[in-house]
């Protein structure tokens, strides 16, 4: 049976693994990306990692990454801070002419979406919105099996949609982003403000679990924001299921029953029967999604 090896690179970790056809991972391998230290570092920790786990089964290597990319190409477009000179690589060629494999590189949140669609929670769905709410808040859209990215593979950026046109800068320069209100960071201030700190996001689904009244109602205020950003999607979109991924959507139906209510109130009505459900694959769904890439040649 043939295999393929998925990365998925992020800005502390680069985590890789062999998959099958199937989509089940057979073997795993997770080392530190160093991302801040800049692209030599990266590509030394992305080399070792693939070194680890080729053989003669592999057939490609699928690499989803934070960043913009180019998926014609394979070149990084743009990159966080997190991940240093890291735009501008072009990390198709590199890694094809080093491993003389084929290779598809796409963006992480896309990637992410591919994945679940393949093996996950999107399994079947004609057009499935995945948002992983996390640091940030990426994203990835597959309609009919095909990744959608939009002219130049940079869209589908859903993170960036304004609900707000006074509202707060976001980390894009952009104002009122959903991400500036509903992400990990927002979260976390908006408890602060309401005279609450939390070290982490266990910390606040446990407190959201034992009742804590503060903390049920700065998760609602930001599943209200949400939702808000929800309808726009599915009025533009008409997806059958949004998945959530990420740190905060650990939260479950303390956040996604806000996010329903007002779907269910101002989404235009023939797309209110989209499922909103949670995303299955967890921190494998990069990996897969990578892998996805190659078996389904670009799911372009
Ligand atoms: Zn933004």
């Amino acid at each position: 049976m043939s295999k393929v090896i998925g990365v998925d690179i992020g800005g502390t970790k680069i985590l890789s693994a062999i998959v099958d056809e199937n989509g089940n991972t057979i073997k795993t391998v997770r080392v530190p990306s160093e991302g801040k230290e800049g692209r030599d570092r990266i590509l030394y920790h992305l080399y070792q990692t693939i070194e680890e786990l080729i053989s003669r089964d592999i057939i490609g290597i699928g690499i989803g990454t934070a960043g913009q990319v180019d998926p014609d190409t394979g070149v990084i477009v743009t990159a966080t801070p997190n991940l240093k000179d890291w735009a501008g690589t072009p990390l198709k060629d590199i890694i094809e002419d080093r491993f003389n494999l084929p290779t598809y590189v796409d963006n992480d949140g896309n990637v992410a979406a591919l994945g679940e669609w393949w093996i996950g929670g999107g399994r079947g769905a004609r057009c499935l919105l995945c948002l992983t709410i996390g640091t940030g808040i990426g994203s990835g859209i597959v309609y009919e099996g095909k990744v959608f990215r939009g002219a130049k593979g940079v869209g589908a950026e859903l993170g960036h949609m304004s609900i707000k046109y006074d509202g707060i800068r976001c980390n894009c320069g952009g104002i009122g982003c959903i991400e500036a209100y509903a992400s990990g960071p927002a979260l976390m201030k908006k408890l602060q403000e309401k005279g609450r700190s939390f070290g982490n996001p266990d910390e606040i689904q446990q407190a959201a679990e034992s009742g804590d009244r503060i903390v049920l109602e700065a998760v609602k205020e930001i599943g209200v924001l949400l939702g808000y950003a929800m309808v726009s999607f599915i009025n533009i979109f008409n997806p059958d299921i949004i998945l959530l991924s990420g740190g905060v959507s650990n939260l479950g139906d303390f956040l996604i029953g806000p996010v329903r209510d007002i779907v269910d109130t101002y989404a235009l009505p023939g797309g209110r029967d989209v499922k909103i459900g949670r995303a299955v694959l967890g921190e494998n769904a990069g990996v897969v999604g990578a892998a996805a890439l190659v078996y389904l040649k670009g799911a372009k």
